[in-house]
């Protein structure tokens, strides 16, 4: 899977232990139902001048992306996204019968400020959804892109960063661009680079009137004191948790460096996953790899795997087997 393979540290644990523990004193009360607290400490983590009006947070940003769909798409509405990329936008798209338009992207998956107005443009979608950097293949999306996309458009496009904090310090993310721009909606979650998962929590930052067009299709207290809880407690020791995030994205880049040492052709990635071509039997490397205990994805494209970096020892064990079984197996040709 391409979660975070790092457990968290052991006094963020013991933190967000006595954080529940506190919580299950008034768990005869429903939850705050605007989260207040929690929206408060992201707005703090995101930075970028923005308030916690500006946020809304939700079990996982897959519910973010379906709120957001209930909200602005539904039957007679489209979203225009862009193929290969995470599977659950179309599955959400086709779950809130909003009609999935899968655009074209370039070469090497990258979507260019032409590409996305072209296809805006010829599709008149109500939402235009982009993944940055791109599931499954690590492409990164320019800042031209996401504007060019924006001002494109007639309804809200959405820019989901489940993978932002991975993408090399110091490029802009789609946070930059929200002043003035009340369409643009950014999506995270705190599953990937805090390594919270299982608590599931995913938020949105965007203009205030995308939250209150969210309130009227949220079940009431869809966030549970426990989830509240537990994501302020993690917030607030996120210097320690992106701690990890570097040393993931430096055991990424080695996953490239080495895999195109012994002769794969990996894609450049901004995330913590790497795909890579030239893999003569996809499936047949990843059951050898399976047999060692190594779980790698297939995902059933022709000569391509993708694996996720975790920690360095993990990262020379997955390594060390694909040198070995590309002896076996050979390269495609
Ligand atoms: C993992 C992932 C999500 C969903 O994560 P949640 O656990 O629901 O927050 C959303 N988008 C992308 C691109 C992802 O990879």
């Amino acid at each position: 899977m391409n979660e975070n393979t790092h457990p968290i540290p052991e006094d963020v644990a013991t933190h967000i232990v006595q954080s529940l523990a506190q919580a299950v004193l008034n768990i005869n009360r429903y939850p705050d139902r605007e989260f207040t607290e929690l929206r408060v400490g992201l707005a703090g983590y995101l930075g970028h001048d923005l308030s916690p009006d500006h946020i809304w947070a939700a079990n996982g940003s897959n519910e973010i992306l379906q709120q957001l769909m209930q909200a602005f798409g539904g039957p007679g509405r489209s979203i225009l996204g862009f193929p290969p990329t995470y599977s659950m936008h179309s599955i959400i798209a086709s779950g809130t019968g909003t009609k999935w338009i899968p655009g074209v992207r370039d070469d090497d998956f990258v979507i260019s400020p032409s590409t996305v107005v072209d296809w805006i443009e010829r599709t008149d979608p109500d939402i235009v959804i982009l993944c940055s950097p791109n599931n499954p293949t690590g492409t990164a999306l320019s800042i031209e892109t996401i504007e060019a996309a924006y001002s494109a458009a007639r309804g809200i496009v959405i820019v989901d960063e489940a993978y932002a904090e991975f993408a090399p310090m110091g490029e802009p993310t789609a946070l930059t661009l929200l002043p003035g721009r009340p369409r643009l909606v950014v999506s995270r979650t705190m599953s990937k680079a805090f390594a919270f998962a299982g608590a599931r929590v995913g938020y949105l930052a965007a203009d205030p009137a995308i939250s209150d067009a969210i309130r009227l299709v949220r079940l009431p207290y869809h966030l549970s004191s426990f989830t509240q809880a537990a994501a302020v407690a993690a917030l607030a020791h996120a210097d320690e948790m992106l701690a990890m995030v570097e040393d993931i994205a430096r055991q990424r880049d080695r996953i490239i460096d080495r895999l195109a040492e012994i002769g794969y052709r990996p894609w450049p990635s901004w995330s913590n996953f790497v795909l890579f071509d030239g893999v003569a039997d996809p499936h047949a490397m990843f059951e050898a790899l399976l047999a060692r205990g190594i779980i790698i994805r297939d995902l059933g494209m022709p000569h391509r795997l993708r694996v996720s970096a975790g920690t360095e020892a993990e990262t020379t064990i997955f390594l060390d087997a694909i040198a070995e079984l590309t002896l076996e197996f050979g390269l495609a040709s």
